[in-house]
């Protein structure tokens, strides 16, 4: 059995005291194991980390954005085989599986450019003979914790730019497909990275809470569920760290009477049910406007999810794959009987999907709710499957309420030919990421990324310009150059009058 270690500097290795199975999600079979680490792991990787951060944030930043621009054009070259990796541990298509490589590589792109990203500001002449400037520096170590969804764009997301801006970075990623984490690692080393400044450390909530309380870390992202967000938030905070949070989503497509409903429905089905339903972007949620709107696009729907392609991640006419574990399928068709036990008119069952040949893999068929209501906990909750619910709206103040009044707050998408009530759509809904006729709004490498409400815990958003303000700490000098005139010595509070 293949076994998946740390990913240390040196090339150092801990005998695993624990391990956890990767699985192939479209056989259903145990393709490795994982190495969960400790403690012990944990101090290693951060006294690594913290021998060369000093030297690596000293280094002319051109100098570390090189080494950005040699990394990104290694992911290029790679991308084939890294998609493959990926798709075999996540259950995602290859083509999908490229398109979260291709995520990630733009934000290693935007820190290709980090000397320009991390300059600082500049006031001449602030009082007499004053002049004030900020500039940004790392904090020293930082971490990651992310989710099984994007095991290459968001450990990208969070690596790049605490790098960049000369930071050393300690990966806990996933351990449902902890490879391509430890691969895109071996490529930052060959880009011309010292050892040490990108480390992977495999494990599970152990490992977590040891990042969590570790005095030698400075600052921790997390992206995964709320419930674990928060409780990373609180923890991390309590222990003196700067901490963001991503969490959970539910996140719901507004359908105007106007809409173009063909490019809707191709938009949401792709939204709802592209890599099954597993993104913290999907669109869950559609809501129609009307009754008429609603019965056209329920039809429309049907016919679209009849011709949808289901298969292993390697089949290139495949829409989407299995969903990544056999303990989420349960979870899935469990949300899909509570949805039926709470009234809601189930169109289209994708329970006890098999596909042949692959009768073990972990299959969920695409399902669709009608009549869902907001007092539902079907509605409520994430259930992060292919699975799309219809919550008919009579009018557009309905319809931008859900939204508004949802615990979760991470995308919405409004699809209109109206311009006015797209704005106002945009400027009134509670929700950090807005798409108009765009369903999955995943803001673009120089822009940042980050829900409200549930979705996410802390200050700063991931990537972009929140990114390096996350990832450094300001510095203000106020100076002086006295000329050896009368009111030099003047023990005063300073003023700049
Ligand atoms: P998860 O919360 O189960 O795991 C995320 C990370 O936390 C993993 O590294 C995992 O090892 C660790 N972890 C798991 N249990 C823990 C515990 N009890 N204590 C401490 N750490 C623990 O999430 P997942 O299932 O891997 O990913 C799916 C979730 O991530 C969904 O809720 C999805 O919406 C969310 N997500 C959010 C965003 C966003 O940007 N808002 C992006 C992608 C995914």
């Amino acid at each position: 059995m293949r076994q998946i270690d740390h990913f240390l500097s040196g090339g150092a290795s801990f005998a695993p005291k624990r391990t956890s199975d990767v699985f192939n999600p479209s056989t259903g079979q145990v393709q490795a194991q994982v190495a969960l680490g400790d403690q012990a792991v944990l101090d290693a990787a951060v006294a690594n980390a913290q021998a060369v951060q000093p030297k690596w944030a000293a280094m002319n930043p051109q100098r570390r954005a090189r080494v950005m621009f040699k990394f990104k054009e290694l992911i290029e070259k790679n991308m084939q085989s890294l998609a493959e990796m990926l798709a075999a541990e996540h259950g995602k298509v290859v083509d999908d599986a490229k398109g979260d490589i291709q995520r990630g590589l733009e934000v290693v792109e935007f820190c290709a450019g980090i000397p320009h990203a991390l300059k600082g500001e500049y006031s001449q002449g602030a009082g007499p003979g004053i002049d004030v400037y900020s500039m940004r520096q790392a904090l020293g170590v930082g971490a990651g914790i992310t989710p099984f969804n994007f095991p290459a764009m968001i450990p990208l997301w969070m690596a790049a730019p605490a790098i960049a801006v000369g930071n050393t970075f300690i990966l806990k990623p996933s351990e449902r497909d902890p490879s391509v984490p430890n691969r895109l690692a071996e490529l930052f080393l060959e880009a011309g990275a010292p050892e040490g400044v990108l480390q992977v450390v495999h494990g599970d909530k152990e490992m977590v809470d040891a990042i969590l309380d570790h005095p030698g870390i400075a600052a921790v992202s997390f992206v995964g569920s709320s419930d674990i967000a928060q409780y990373v938030y609180s923890r991390g905070v309590a222990s003196g760290k700067r901490v963001q949070a991503m969490g959970g989503a539910k996140n719901h497509a507004i359908v105007m009477p106007d809409a173009d409903l063909d490019q809707t429905v191709n938009d949401i089905m792709g939204a709802a049910y592209g890599s099954a339903g597993e993104r913290c972007m999907a669109l869950p949620v559609a809501v129609p406007v009307g009754e008429e709107t609603a019965e056209r696009l329920r039809e429309k729907l049907i016919a679209a999810i009849d011709k949808l392609k289901v298969g292993i991640s390697t089949d290139p006419e495949a829409q989407y794959g299995p969903v990544v574990t056999a303990i989420h399928k349960q979870k899935i068709e469990n949300w899909i009987q509570t949805g039926v036990d709470e009234g809601a008119e189930l169109v289209v069952d994708g329970r006890g999907f098999s596909l042949q040949g692959y009768e073990e893999g972990f299959f969920v068929g695409p399902s669709l709710f009608d009549h869902v209501t907001t007092d539902m906990s079907a509605y409520k909750e994430e259930i992060f499957g292919p699975v799309l619910q219809i919550v008919r709206a009579k009018d557009f103040e309905e319809a931008l309420e859900l939204p508004t009044r949802h615990q979760y707050g991470n995308g919405v998408a409004i699809f209109t030919r109206n311009g006015h009530a797209a704005r106002e759509f945009a400027q009134r809904v509670q929700v950090g990421m807005v798409g108009i006729n765009v369903p999955i709004p995943v803001p673009v490498s120089y822009h940042s990324f980050g829900g409200w409400k549930r979705s996410a815990f802390g200050d700063h958003n991931q990537y972009g310009m929140e990114g390096i303000r996350f990832w450094t700490k300001t510095k203000l000098v106020t100076q002086r150059w006295p000329d050896g005139g009368a009111g030099d010595s003047a023990f005063i509070i300073p003023t700049m009058g």
